[in-house]
């Protein structure tokens, strides 16, 4: 490993087993359903501002993370958090309740039930050793919209019916309501009794890379796309978040429109709310330039980063031509985007970027050693050919 390798944890953070960064502890609220009530949300926002840096991050799997704790605030915190109905009872249920929901559910629905009582079984499954990062995602509605989100174990609606799927099958087994949760338990079982996870690593599109799913996996599956933009839907109103980042002083604004709805896509959504007041750290426009770029913490926020990179982002969504999407990543971690972009800028040093095409942070660069100022004076280096 040299200087630029970054450090892979294979886990990720909890509130109760936080992960250090370069801006103090990141505690990640893993909120029941992706949802927080207003209460749960004001109350959140207070604890950021008390205990940390003020700022929060929506992560990937639609958790809300709460940076800057100090570390001997963290007991407290985690108090404070419990009194709001957001703590697990111990470490090991909160990682293995890893269940995401596609976010446009209704009450009693069949994503809303599933989730759940999956959540409710996962966190019973005391016998149950899951890797760091397994996790679930359940998208029941007509329309799936988490099939480009990671999950291990998806439960979905492919050609009107519910099945079951492992992640990177093209088949799956047909589940109902009532069957979907103990199918997706089996399913678990299946993976670690087929070697899935040896020293407790593994996921589960590696495993099917290797072998075929169990043989009742046979009903036909549909690939859907879909696409997040802010403004009015079903359930309310989604806001995108710069960087997926916003103060907390934000969030408890937004508590005054509605409960929170947590989404995977570095946005919110504000139940039952027509329309949003401008706010610090919200996109609320689709055509917004913003949209077009992502970058990870950074420096200083990032103990592995080795450049800022959000600021590089910024001046370059300025710049860049309609439909193009730039990935600005501190390390070759790529976290912000684990998939390939059109264009990913990858920190090698301080102030010294890779230019990827159509790939990830960590592929073969087509440039080495741009600056950020040369970057910003000169975005045709950006373009296809230069
Ligand atoms: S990709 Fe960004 S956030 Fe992830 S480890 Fe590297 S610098 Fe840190």
């Amino acid at each position: 490993m040299n200087a630029t390798t970054p450090k892979v944890y294979g886990w990720c953070p909890g509130a109760l087993r936080p992960m250090m960064s370069g801006d103090g502890l990141v505690v990640r609220v893993r909120a029941p359903l992706g949802r927080l009530t207003p209460d749960q949300a004001r109350g959140v926002a207070r604890l950021s501002q008390e205990f940390g840096s003020g700022l929060l991050d929506i992560s990937a799997r639609a958790n809300l993370q709460m940076r800057g704790i100090r570390e001997e605030a963290h007991d407290a915190l985690i108090a404070g958090l419990r009194d709001l109905g957001l703590i697990d009872p111990d470490a090991q249920a909160e990682a293995r309740r890893n269940v995401l929901l596609a976010p446009f559910w209704s009450e009693g629905d069949e994503t809303h039930a599933i989730a759940t009582d999956l959540s409710a079984a996962l966190t019973a499954a005391t016998d149950l050793f899951l890797p760091g990062k397994f996790g679930f995602a359940v998208d029941c509605d007509e329309a799936p919209v988490l099939q480009d989100t990671a999950a291990d174990i998806r439960i979905e609606r492919s050609c009107e019916a519910l099945i079951l799927r492992a992640d990177g099958a093209e088949t799956g087994k047909p589940v109902t309501r009532e069957t979907a949760v103990s199918e997706a338990l089996a399913l678990v079982r299946w993976f670690l009794e087929q070697g899935g996870a040896p020293e407790g690593r593994g996921r589960m599109h590696r495993l099917i890379a290797r072998r075929a799913p169990p043989p009742a996996h046979v009903a036909p599956w549909v690939k859907a796309s879909f696409t997040a933009e802010p403004g009015p839907v079903s359930a309310g109103t989604l806001a995108a978040l710069e960087f997926g980042q916003m103060p907390a002083a934000t969030l408890a604004k937004l508590a005054d429109y509605g409960a929170i709805r947590l989404t995977p896509w570095r946005a919110l959504l504000v139940e039952g709310a027509d329309s949003l007041p401008p706010l610090p750290g919200l996109i609320l426009d689709a055509r917004d330039p913003r949209l077009q770029v992502i970058a990870c913490t950074g420096a200083p926020g990032c103990l592995q980063a080795l450049s800022p990179t959000r600021d590089l982002a910024r001046s370059l969504a300025k710049q860049l031509p309609a439909g193009t999407t730039v990935h600005v990543s501190g390390c070759a971690k790529g976290c912000a985007c684990p998939a390939p972009a059109p264009l990913t800028l990858t920190a090698t040093g301080q102030d010294e970027f890779s230019l990827i095409r159509h790939g990830t942070a960590a592929d073969q660069p087509l440039k080495t050693r741009l600056s950020a100022a040369a970057l910003r004076a000169s975005p045709e280096l950006l373009k296809e050919g230069s």
